[in-house]
C-alpha cells in the first residue's frame, strides 16, 4: 500500500484541509505515514501570513526530499496560492494552492502519468466553497469543523485575503451533517474554524454564525467552541442569543492587533479600543468568568514608543487569559509593506518580549482566580486536558479515575501561567 505524509502548517484551517486531504488519499487506498520517516507521497501544506511561515514551508519541503529523494511531493496551501509556478522549480510533482484539494490524488497521478510537475493553482478570488469533507481528526476529543473561506477586509498588513479569496460560508446544512459524523466518531468538542468567522453568513440569505452554532447543537457534542473572531461580531442580541446556547464553550478569541487607537486606524481594522472593550463587557456580562484571548502585533510601522504603551496598558485592563504576540512581518503585496516608519528586527522583538510578559501575567492572573472552583475537564490524554474556558488542565488522579475522552468535575488546586491543576470531584 502507498504511504503518504502531511506537514501542516499555520491555522486550524489548514489543519482541517490536510485532514480533508489525508481522507482523499486514504480512500485511494493509501496510508498514512509519519513526515519525518519514510513515505511514497509528502504534502506540504504551507503558510504565508508570515517570512516565517514561508521559511518553515520550504525547510519542511527540502526535509521530505531528504527523507526520500524519490518521493513525489505536493505542495498546497497560502505560500502554493501565493508563489504558485515559481515553486516548480523547487522539485515538487504537484502545486494546488487554495482550491481543488479534493482532486489532489487524480492530479498527482495526472503529472506522473505525464512524467511532468504541474501547477493545479487557479484564481482563489473567483472560486466557489471547495466542498470538503472530514470523519475523523487526528485528536481524539475534538475536531476543528470548518465553516468559512475566504476574506474580504484587507487590514493593511494581511496578505490572506489575496491567497483565500472572498467571503464563503457553507451551509448550515452541511454543518449539521458534517457535526452528525464527527459525533458518531466520538468527538464531544467541535471547534468552528473559518478564516474570518465573523463573515460568516454574509454570503448566505439571512444566515448569521449563530446558525452554524444552532447547526453544531446535536446530541454527542458536548462542546462548541468557536475559533478566532472580531469584535464588532459582539453585538448585544449575537451574545445575547449565543449564550442560550450552553454547549458553548465560555472562551473567546477576539482579535484585537493593537491597542492604540491610532494604529488600529492604520491597520484598517474596523473598531476602536472602546468598542473592543465595550465587546468584552457584554460577553463577561452573558458568560461571566469566561476567558478572552487575543492577538496583537507588535512593531507596526510608525508604531511610537506612546502607541505602544497603550497596546500593553489596554492589554493589563482587559486581562486576557491568554495572549499570543507577533512582531509585525512585512508582507510585499500588502499596503502596510510600503508604509513609512518600518521598525527595527532589534525594536519589534523587544517590544513583543515586553507583551508576552504582560500575557504571562494576565494569564496567570486568570487561572488563579480559577483556584477553588470547580471546573468541567475533557481529558485528552496523559491525565490532562482543557476546561471549558480552554485552560490546560492537569488532573491529580491519585485513584485513576479518569480516562481519555471522560468529562470530569474537577476542583482546582493550584496555578500557573500555564495552566492548573485539579482533583476530581468525588460524587
Ligand atoms: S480580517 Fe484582516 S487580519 Fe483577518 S484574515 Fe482578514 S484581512 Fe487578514
Amino acid at each position: 500500500m502507498p504511504t503518504v505524509a502531511f506537514h501542516t502548517l499555520g491555522c486550524k484551517v489548514n489543519q482541517y484541509d490536510s485532514q480533508a486531504m489525508l481522507e482523499v488519499f486514504q480512500q485511494a487506498g493509501y496510508e498514512a505515514a509519519d513526515f519525518e520517516g519514510r513515505a511514497d507521497v509528502y504534502v506540504i501544506n504551507t503558510c504565508t501570513v508570515t517570512g516565517t511561515g514561508d521559511k518553515k514551508s520550504m525547510q519542511a519541503e527540502r526535509r521530505a526530499m531528504k527523507n526520500n529523494p524519490d518521493a513525489q511531493v505536493v505542495i498546497a496551501g497560502c505560500l502554493a496560492q501565493r508563489d504558485g509556478e515559481k515553486l516548480l522549480s523547487t522539485g515538487a510533482r504537484l502545486i494546488i494552492g487554495n482550491s481543488r484539494r479534493g482532486e489532489v490524488v487524480k492530479l498527482l497521478h495526472e503529472a506522473m502519468e505525464k512524467g511532468q510537475a504541474i501547477c493545479a493553482v487557479q484564481d482563489i478570488l473567483r472560486a466557489d466553497y471547495e466542498p470538503l469533507f472530514i470523519t475523523r481528526q487526528e485528536e481524539h476529543t475534538r475536531a476543528v469543523l470548518k465553516i468559512q473561506e475566504g476574506c474580504d477586509r484587507y487590514c493593511t498588513y494581511c496578505i490572506i485575503p489575496s491567497v483565500r479569496g472572498g467571503i464563503r460560508s457553507r451551509k448550515p446544512e452541511d454543518i449539521r451533517a458534517e457535526a452528525e459524523g464527527l459525533a458518531k466518531a466520538g468527538f464531544r468538542e467541535l471547534v468552528l474554524t473559518g478564516i474570518h468567522l465573523t463573515s460568516y453568513g454574509r454570503d448566505l440569505e439571512d444566515k448569521t454564525l449563530l446558525d452554524a452554532v444552532k447547526a453544531c447543537d446535536i446530541d454527542g457534542v458536548e462542546r462548541i467552541r468557536l475559533g478566532s473572531l472580531e469584535p464588532v461580531i459582539a453585538t448585544e442580541d449575537f451574545v445575547r442569543e449565543l449564550a442560550k446556547i450552553g454547549k458553548v464553550c465560555p472562551q473567546f478569541h477576539l482579535a484585537l492587533q493593537s491597542g492604540s487607537d491610532e494604529v488600529l486606524r492604520r491597520m484598517r481594522r474596523r473598531y476602536t479600543t472602546e468598542e473592543f472593550a465595550a465587546a468584552c463587557e457584554r460577553l463577561r456580562r452573558y458568560f461571566p468568568g469566561c476567558a478572552l484571548t487575543t492577538d496583537v502585533i507588535c512593531g507596526f510601522p510608525g508604531e511610537t514608543e506612546a502607541d505602544f504603551a497603550q497596546s500593553c496598558e489596554f492589554c493589563k485592563k482587559i486581562a486576557f487569559s491568554r495572549l499570543h504576540v507577533f512582531p509585525y512581518s512585512r508582507r510585499q503585496g500588502t499596503k502596510a509593506a510600503d508604509m513609512p516608519g518600518q521598525l527595527t528586527k532589534a525594536v519589534k522583538e523587544e517590544r513583543t518580549r515586553q507583551l508576552i510578559a504582560i500575557g504571562k501575567q494576565t494569564a496567570l492572573a486568570y487561572h488563579q482566580s480559577l483556584v477553588g472552583t470547580v471546573q468541567e475537564v475533557l481529558v485528552e490524554e496523559d491525565l490532562s486536558g482543557y476546561t471549558r474556558s480552554y485552560v490546560s488542565c492537569r488532573v491529580a488522579d491519585s485513584e485513576n479515575m479518569c480516562r481519555m475522552g471522560d468529562t470530569l468535575q474537577v476542583r482546582i488546586i493550584c496555578a500557573d501561567e500555564n495552566g492548573v491543576t485539579g482533583e476530581p470531584v468525588r460524587e
